[in-house]
C-alpha cells in the first residue's frame, strides 16, 4: 500500500509541476496520502561550501588517499546530517494542499574546472571531482552510488533525466530501471543505439527520504530546486566534455533545471526548441509519464518531439518511422 501511495504522491507532484491544480482523489487515498506526507516532511542541513577540485585543474590538486580509505567520507559519515522528521505540517494534513516542501540547506553550487586533455581524461577528472564532493557524498547512502551520467563521449544527442532511482543508485548508471528500458526503446526507435548517445540527470544523487535505520528507502521524491542547482555544474561540465549537437530534456524537472526562470509548465515548454549551454534543447515528457499513461496519444506526442530532434540532427527518417503511433 505504501508503494502505491508513494506512486500516487509522485504522480501528483508531477501533475502539479505540469500546471495541474485540481485532481479528483478518493477519501481513502486522501487519508493514506496525509499519513505519507506527514512521514516524509523532513528538514536536513548540510554545513560546508565545497569547491569541487579536479586533478590538474587550476583550482588545486587533491591529496592522494590510501586505497580503500576515504577520510572525507569518514568525516562526513561522522558528521552527516541525518534528516529529521518534522511534525505534520497543517497544510500537508489538509489533503491535496501542497505538502510542506523538503528543506535541504545546501551551500552554493560547486565550481567545476576541467583539466586540459582528451574527452576521456576530462570525463575521468569530472567523475573524480563528483566522487570527492562532500555534498554529493553526503547525499548518497552507504553502499549506494551517485550517478553522473553514461554513454558515448562523442554522442551527438545528450538526454537529461531527473534523478537516479532505486536501481540507478545501485548500478551507478542512469536509466537502468523500467523508465530506462523504455528510454532505450525510444532511442532505438530513433535508429540509434543507447551506447551512441549520452544520458545524464539533473541531479546526480537519489533524492533522500527519511528512512528508519536499517531499512531501504521506499519510493522517490522530486529533487528540490536547490538540489538541482547544486548538481548543475556537473551536468554543464559533462555537456562541455561531450559537446553534443542537441540536448533533450525528459520531463518537467529536467526542463525546469535547465531552463530555470524561463520554465513555466511542461505543456508550454515541450515540443519547442530552447537553448542550453549554447546548444539546441528539446523538451519532452519523461518516460515515466509514458509508462503511466500508456496511450498512443501520449506516445505520439513524445514521438513527434523526437522526430524534431531527428530532423535537426539530420538523422535518416523512414516513412514507417514518421507514422509511429498514428
Ligand atoms: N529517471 C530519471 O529521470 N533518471 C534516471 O536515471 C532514472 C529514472
Amino acid at each position: 500500500m505504501r508503494a502505491v501511495l508513494q506512486a500516487i504522491s509522485e504522480e501528483l507532484h508531477r501533475l502539479r509541476a505540469d500546471g495541474e491544480t485540481t485532481v479528483p482523489v478518493s477519501e481513502e487515498t486522501l487519508v493514506g496520502l496525509r499519513a505519507l506526507v506527514a512521514a516524509q516532511t523532513a528538514v536536513a542541513t548540510v554545513p560546508t561550501a565545497p569547491v569541487a577540485r579536479v586533478a590538474g585543474a587550476t583550482t588545486g590538486t587533491p591529496t592522494p588517499t590510501p586505497a580503500g580509505f576515504n577520510p572525507l567520507r569518514a568525516e562526513l559519515e561522522a558528521s552527516r546530517p541525518r534528516p529529521t522528521l518534522a511534525p505534520p505540517a497543517p497544510a500537508a494534513i489538509r489533503g491535496l494542499a501542497p505538502a510542506e516542501p523538503i528543506t535541504l540547506k545546501l551551500p552554493p553550487p560547486p565550481v567545476v574546472t576541467l583539466p586540459e586533455g582528451d574527452k576521456a581524461t576530462r570525463w575521468a577528472a569530472l567523475k573524480e571531482a563528483a566522487a570527492r564532493d562532500p555534498i554529493c557524498v553526503s547525499q548518497v547512502r552507504p553502499g549506494k552510488k551517485s550517478v553522473l551520467g553514461a554513454g558515448s563521449l562523442d554522442a551527438r544527442i545528450l538526454f537529461v533525466g531527473e534523478a537516479p532511482g532505486e536501481e540507478e543508485e545501485i548500478a551507478g548508471e542512469p536509466f537502468v530501471g523500467p523508465s530506462g528500458q523504455l528510454l532505450t526503446k525510444m532511442i532505438a526507435a530513433m535508429g540509434l543505439k543507447r551506447e551512441a548517445v549520452f544520458i545524464g540527470n539533473i541531479l546526480c544523487w537519489r533524492p533522500q527520504l527519511p528512512t528508519p535505520p536499517g531499512t531501504e528507502q521506499i519510493g522517490n521524491r522530486a529533487p528540490t530546486p536547490e538540489e538541482m542547482a547544486y548538481c548543475l555544474p556537473y551536468l554543464r561540465a559533462a555537456i562541455d566534455i561531450v559537446r553534443p549537437d542537441l540536448i533533450v530534456a525528459l520531463g518537467s524537472l529536467a526542463a525546469q533545471g535547465l531552463l530555470a526562470e524561463k520554465f513555466t509548465t511542461l505543456a508550454a515548454a515541450r515540443s519547442k526548441w530552447h537553448e542550453f549551454a549554447g546548444r539546441p534543447l528539446m523538451v519532452t515528457y519523461h518516460p515515466t509519464y509514458l509508462l503511466r499513461s500508456n496511450s498512443n496519444r501520449s506516445k505520439r506526442a513524445v514521438w513527434e518531439d523526437l522526430l524534431q530532434v531527428m530532423e535537426r540532427a539530420n538523422l535518416p527518417i523512414s516513412d514507417r518511422q514518421r507514422g509511429y503511433f498514428l
